[in-house]
């Protein structure tokens, strides 16, 4: 296992990007590459912090202020009466725990949401909020962030990969005859 990998199991994964890098597993690269500090992952919190100085041998450091507080993670909310279905929420999420189609309410799957936090600012009528997670409901472990965001992943190249052959059928399908065959 590399140490980028060492370092990505003692993550949270939930993707949040508090730590100013686009994923846990960016963050743990440049913690590889020691090109950042190990107390930027307001998630993880202390014991997250301790893992990593202790993995990497460096000296153990107060959370960063500019990453955000430590917090019990809280769980996203929709407010069904000013939803307007624009399903602008769906691709934010990383681990797919928004659910709805277009014009239609949507919702978040309590099991599934990690309290991230990403998809408030894609709502454009601020109908997002978050709220303590109900009592006896703990926030999915990172193994699960891990296996829904993977899952998320690999949807969402599905469905560029689709969208792209899609795309280039119709192009090919407005060319004149003659060039169509000499494709
Ligand atoms: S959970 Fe921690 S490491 Fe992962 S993206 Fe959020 S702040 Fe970064
Ligand atoms: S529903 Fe919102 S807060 Fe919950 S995991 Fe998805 S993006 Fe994060
Ligand atoms: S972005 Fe906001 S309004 Fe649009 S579907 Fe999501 S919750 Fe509803």
């Amino acid at each position: 296992m590399s140490l980028a990998d060492q370092i990505d199991a003692l993550l949270p994964q939930t993707q949040c990007t508090r730590c100013g890098y686009d994923g846990c597993r960016p963050y743990a690269q440049a913690l590889a590459d020691d090109a950042t500090a190990v107390n930027r992952c307001p998630p993880g919190g202390k014991a997250g912090i301790d893992a990593l100085a202790a993995l990497l041998g460096r000296a153990p450091l107060p959370l960063d202020p500019s990453c955000g507080s430590e917090a019990e993670p809280g769980m996203a909310w929709i407010d069904p009466e000013a939803c307007i279905g624009c399903a602008r929420c769906l691709p934010a999420c990383p681990v797919d725990a928004i659910i709805g189609a277009q014009r239609y309410l949507h919702t978040v799957l309590e099991r599934d949401c990690n309290g991230c936090e990403l998809c408030i600012a894609s709502c454009p009528v601020d109908c997002i909020v978050m709220r303590p997670r109900v009592v006896g409901a703990p926030a999915p472990a990172p193994a699960e962030n891990r296996a829904h965001y993977q899952a998320h992943r690999a949807r969402a190249q599905r469905h560029a990969g689709e969208r792209s052959a899609l795309l280039a059928e119709r192009k090919r399908a407005a060319q004149p005859p003659d060039a169509r065959s000499s494709q």
